[in-house]
């Protein structure tokens, strides 16, 4: 071949790579493609059905003809239904394909070359890669489990450069299920006051998951809206993640920013889709209870097994649907390289799916979701018991 032919990838994205998460699900689905009976207890979307108004309002809206290009920042309606919370305007709201997007549109937006944005791992593990991509620099600061997974304020403090222009919140957390109470989000917007060059992404994605009471960053730290982008979206409470909606808040420059940015990139969201997340922010919610009781039954059931467990020690999540255990034990016990190599002997010995803590920043763990019917989650604890069990 003609050498001048040869695929190169551009060296932004050198490191970048299909995430862990993907790459681990969609082996489950080439194994039970094969005929191997598998469970997959890695993926991060509810099982649940979207509401059935939700479906019908998008239904009506392509009969109704809502079917051409929208304005770019989103609907009127739906930007207008996630600004009815105190004191956000239209203009502090776009709306894009997903929350995964509204990431992406804010770093492409305002990173340059070698600027750095405060990552707490563990952490959901596109944040890193889209940074990456943008040309920034993520910088990690590890929040170990014997520090609750929490960024603590001394933390915070000592990772501040003259560089840093971002910090990346996740409450509640994905892969660790952690809510930052009033008083810790009071205490980081303390240190953030002092560095007026710091914005704050708090990505808010779970807020509706949770066994406890969840504060948004923006009622903790109101004096730092000013710099502070909350990211949110339908897909996990409204189970709604192939829809692809999600959002932004925050100020109207950023908002302008991000709206260029996503203008020449995908012209703006789905329009049938933005008329069913209308639906879902505007109905009447009926679903969450039950589905959050389930989920947190689902919860206790998990970390009950997991911890039964010998060489397995698993906290206790308050949001999400996810825990985040430590294995080491059980790495050391089978002598494996990695909590990767784990995850992996795990997939090919009991056929069962489970996302090592490599891919969010924190090694020895392991995330399993429990967004799964209770019987895939009993028979997915059975073999991940019999399998420790096997490690001698
Ligand atoms: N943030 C977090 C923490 C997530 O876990 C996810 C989904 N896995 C997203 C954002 C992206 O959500 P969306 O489907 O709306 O792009």
């Amino acid at each position: 071949m003609n050498a001048s032919t040869d695929f190169r990838r551009a060296e932004r994205i050198a490191t970048v790579e299909i995430s862990e998460i993907v790459r681990l699900s969609e082996r489950a689905a080439d194994m039970r493609v094969a005929g191997r009976d598998v469970i997959a207890l890695s993926t991060g979307e509810p099982d649940f059905p979207t509401p059935a108004p939700v479906v019908e309002a998008a239904h009506a809206a392509a009969l109704a003809g809502k079917t051409r290009y929208t304005a770019t920042a989103g609907t009127a309606e739906l930007r207008d239904a996630v600004a009815a919370r105190p004191g956000v305007t239209r203009a502090e709201v776009l709306i894009s394909t997903g929350a995964k997007q509204v990431l992406a549109n804010a770093m492409l937006a305002t990173l340059d070359p070698g600027d750095e944005v405060l990552v707490p791992a563990p952490y959901w593990s596109s944040y890193t890669e889209i940074v990456t991509m943008a040309g920034g620099r993520a910088v990690v600061i590890t929040c170990p489990m014997s520090a609750d997974f929490k960024l603590s304020p001394e933390a915070l403090e000592a990772a501040i450069t003259p560089k840093t222009r971002w910090l990346m919140l996740n409450s509640p957390s994905n892969p660790t299920g952690v809510v930052y109470t009033a008083d810790e989000l009071r205490a980081l917007a303390d240190v953030l006051a002092r560095h007026p060059n710091v914005w704050i992404i708090a990505d808010e994605i779970y807020e509706h998951l949770n066994y406890v009471p969840v504060m948004s960053f923006r009622d903790a730290a109101p004096e730092l809206e000013q710099r502070t982008l909350i990211v949110n979206g339908v897909s996990k409470a409204w189970s709604m993640t192939g829809w692809r909606i999600g959002w932004g808040i925050g100020p109207k420059a950023l908002i302008a920013a991000m709206t260029a940015v996503q203008g020449q990139v995908t012209s703006g969201a789905c329009s049938v889709s933005q008329a069913a997340g209308l639906a879902a922010l505007t109905g009447d919610n009926e679903h969450l209870k039950p589905r959050c009781a389930a989920f947190r039954a689902r919860r206790d059931k998990l970390v009950a097994g997991l911890n039964a467990i010998d060489g397995i020690q698993c906290p206790n999540p308050d949001g999400a649907f996810y825990v985040f255990p430590s294995i080491t034990r059980l790495i050391e016990r089978g002598g494996f390289a990695s909590d990767a190599a784990f995850c992996t002997w795990l997939l090919d010995e009991v056929g069962v799916a489970i996302v090592p803590g490599r891919a969010f920043g924190l090694e020895g763990h392991a995330r399993i979701s429990f967004a799964y019917a209770d019987g895939e989650l009993d028979e997915g604890l059975a073999r991940i018991a019999d399998a420790a069990g096997r490690l001698g």
